[in-house]
Order: C-alpha cells, then sequence, then structure tokens
C-alpha cells in the first residue's frame, strides 16, 4: 500500500470530496465507511450547488417555495430554488471525478505531514481535515480547541410525496424542535433537530410522523452538526465543512458550505503542490477568505439563539418580516453570500475565488 502521497483529504462526504477535486498529483481519500455510506442529512441544497458542480442529474426533486409552519400560520418564503438529491450517487460521482485513491480506515489523529489511521500511517505534505463535527484532531486536542456549538437531527424516510420544503417550529422552551418535511421524488424525509445538542428525539420524531399522517418513521439517521464558525487552519491543517463549524446557523445548512469551502482549500491546496505558493501562504489565504464570510456567520449565530427563545407568535412574525418585500431582496443576497455557491465549479478552477463575489 503507498504510504506517501501529494495530500491526504480526511474524511470521504461533502467537504473531503469537493477538496480532492480540485487536487491535482497524488491525493488519498480516507473515510471509515465506503464513499457514499453514512449519510446523515436530509440532503437538501440550493439547486445552484449542484447545477455549477455540473451534478444535476443526482437531483431528487426541486423545490421554489421554502414554508414555515409555526402553530397558527403558514408563511412562504421564495428564497432562490433548493433541490433534495440522491447522497449516494452524488458521492461516488464526485469521487470518481477526483481521481485520488481511497482508504477505509478510522483516522486517530492527523496534522500536516502525517496521520495515523488503524491500516496505519499516511505522510503528505498537505492535509486537509474534512472529517466532520468530530474532526480528524486527536481528542486531546479536540476538547481544549474552542468546539464549535453542536446541534443534533435525526430523520426518517416516508413513502410520500409532496412539494416545497416545509419546516415546523415548536413551541419555546429554550430548546426549541425544529421539524421539516422535505419531499424527494418518490419519498419524503421527515425529521427534527435541536439547537442544544439534545439528542434525545426519537419519540418527538414518532409524534411528528403521526402528526402529520405519515405513519411508523423507517430506519432513522443523524448526527451531531455544528454552527459556529471557529479557526479554519489547525495544526498546518486546512479544515472545511463541519470540523470547521462552517454548517450554517439557523437553518442547519451545512452542504453548501462543506462544498464551497472544501473547494476553495483544494485549489489553495493545489497551488501548493505545484510550487505556486508555500502551505503557509495557502494556509493564510484561506484563513482570510473564510474571515471574509466571518460577519454573515455572526449575525446568523446571534439570529439562532434569539429564535430558540422566541414565543411562537414572535416567531411568525419573524417570518412575516423576512418574507417581506424590504427585507427578503437583502436577506437572500446576505445569506447566498455566506457560502456563495457562485464559487463552486465542475472540474478544477485555478483561482481559489474563480468568480467574484460579494463579501457577507
Ligand atoms: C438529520 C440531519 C439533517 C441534515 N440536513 C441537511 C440538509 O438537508 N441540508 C444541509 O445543507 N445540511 C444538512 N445537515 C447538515 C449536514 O449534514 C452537515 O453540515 C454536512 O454533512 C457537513 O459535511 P462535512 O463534509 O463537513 O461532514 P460530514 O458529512 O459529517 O462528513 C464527515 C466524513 O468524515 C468521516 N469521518 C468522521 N470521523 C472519521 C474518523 N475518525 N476516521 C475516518 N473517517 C471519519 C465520516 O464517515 C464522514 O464520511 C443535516 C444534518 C443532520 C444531522
Amino acid at each position: 500500500m503507498r504510504r506517501a502521497y501529494d495530500a491526504i483529504v480526511c474524511g470521504g462526504s461533502f467537504g473531503g470530496l469537493a477538496a480532492a477535486q480540485q487536487m491535482g498529483g497524488r491525493v488519498l481519500v480516507l473515510d471509515r465507511l465506503d464513499i457514499g455510506e453514512g449519510e446523515t442529512s436530509a440532503s437538501a441544497i440550493p439547486l445552484a450547488c449542484l447545477e455549477n458542480m455540473g451534478m444535476a442529474h443526482v437531483i431528487d426533486q426541486v423545490h421554489e417555495d421554502i414554508v414555515i409552519h409555526t402553530r397558527r400560520r403558514s408563511q412562504v418564503l421564495r428564497f432562490f430554488p433548493f433541490s433534495t438529491f440522491d447522497y449516494r450517487r452524488f458521492c461516488m460521482d464526485l469521487f470518481q471525478r477526483t481521481g485520488a485513491d481511497f482508504v477505509r480506515a478510522r483516522i486517530r489523529s492527523a496534522r500536516a505531514g502525517r496521520v495515523e489511521t488503524t491500516e496505519g500511517v499516511f505522510e503528505a505534505p498537505v492535509v486537509v481535515d474534512a472529517a466532520g463535527w468530530r474532526t480528524a484532531a486527536p481528542r486531546a486536542e479536540r476538547q481544549a480547541a474552542r468546539a464549535p456549538r453542536k446541534s443534533f437531527g435525526i430523520e426518517a424516510r416516508q413513502p410520500f410525496r409532496g412539494e416545497g420544503l416545509h419546516f415546523y417550529v415548536g413551541p419555546s422552551r429554550g430548546n426549541r424542535r425544529f421539524y421539516w418535511a422535505f419531499p424527494a421524488g418518490d419519498h419524503l424525509r421527515a425529521g427534527l433537530a435541536t439547537y442544544t445538542g439534545e439528542s434525545d428525539l426519537s419519540d418527538d420524531l414518532v409524534r411528528f410522523c403521526h402528526d402529520l399522517r405519515l405513519g411508523e418513521p423507517g430506519p432513522v439517521h443523524g448526527g451531531f452538526f455544528t454552527s459556529r464558525l471557529i479557526d479554519p487552519v489547525r495544526d498546518g491543517m486546512f479544515l472545511v465543512g463541519d470540523s470547521a463549524g462552517m454548517c450554517l446557523p439557523v437553518s442547519g445548512e451545512g452542504i453548501r458550505p462543506a462544498l464551497v469551502y472544501g473547494q476553495v482549500a483544494g485549489r489553495l491546496a493545489e497551488r501548493v503542490r505545484t510550487g505556486e505558493m508555500t502551505l503557509p501562504g495557502a494556509l493564510a489565504a484561506y484563513r482570510g477568505i473564510v474571515a471574509s464570510r466571518a460577519r454573515g456567520y455572526r449575525i446568523l449565530d446571534r439570529l439562532q439563539t434569539v429564535l430558540d427563545l422566541l414565543p411562537d407568535p414572535l416567531f411568525a412574525a419573524f417570518a412575516r418580516a423576512v418574507a417581506g418585500d424590504r427585507v427578503l431582496p437583502w436577506a437572500v443576497r446576505a445569506y447566498w453570500n455566506v457560502a456563495s455557491p457562485d464559487l463552486l465549479t465542475p472540474g478544477p478552477a485555478r483561482e481559489p475565488l474563480p468568480r467574484p463575489v460579494q463579501a457577507a
């Protein structure tokens, strides 16, 4: 087995595959599961992400409307079109494009130069940590680092059809539940999450499915996801996706930032391989790019804290205000720019930011 590579990517999901896709040379992707296994999410993202990556063939369904249901009111929001898609196909196809080697192994620790796994040690000058909320850092370092705030969610796939992405806002107790029903072609993805990271949600999912007349929940998947941005550089590594807390607060949309910043990190890593940049230079550029979007993250972070506590009528008023002509265009632009799908490309791009975008 080869042990030395130009780059090692820890984690073969959204962030890791997006990064690997941008790199040339000898790249190794490590994951404890096979590529396309272990889906945790409802796999809903802005349609533009899949279109810009040339991945429209994995779409299950396109949604124009987002509908927020509070106890007394339903509010339709038209942000930009979203799509639900097939996680397994997405990952398999993206991995095919990377040309990378894959080793199935549990990562024990990672830092620039060296990754220790259950399959032995691998070495590369460039390492990308895209191992999700657990991160590839050793446990002691993980505990010492300022950990990203964690939310928790679960969902099941039910044999029903529908239109639009539906969110149902539970009553406020400081650990509000947010439920969703996302149609995806021949089935519907029904789930719930808490911002507090509370993980005992199975009974709530049963109740939700019964309330919506979706029957008993089928097999359940899910897990933690992050909602507070941290420094995206650690131990000489690029951190992308949930390992850097990039999942967007409020919405729990984590796939788009993992893809966008995965590609950005991959392009900078490629410049290190080709000798156009030093590793410290590339890491500094990456940190700067992520920092230029940090304001949007901070606003969403504060909003998440407030929304968790708002009484139901005020939550409904908030949804109404966002849907209004004055606020909506601004909100849409700001929310888009935190992790702009305009940065996504179908193949490797030369510039870290291939098209000009406005900072959030
Ligand atoms: C129930 C639920 C529903 C969600 N729905 C959506 C949604 O509809 N849209 C959206 O945008 N976001 C959604 N999210 C959030 C989204 O899933 C995450 O933000 C996103 O998956 C982060 O991508 P990532 O590539 O950073 O990490 P992950 O997708 O978590 O990938 C990490 C990879 O690293 C591997 N790994 C981890 N530790 C190790 C280790 N020690 N050794 C080897 N491999 C390891 C894992 O097996 C995995 O393949 C949802 C989350 C949950 C829990």
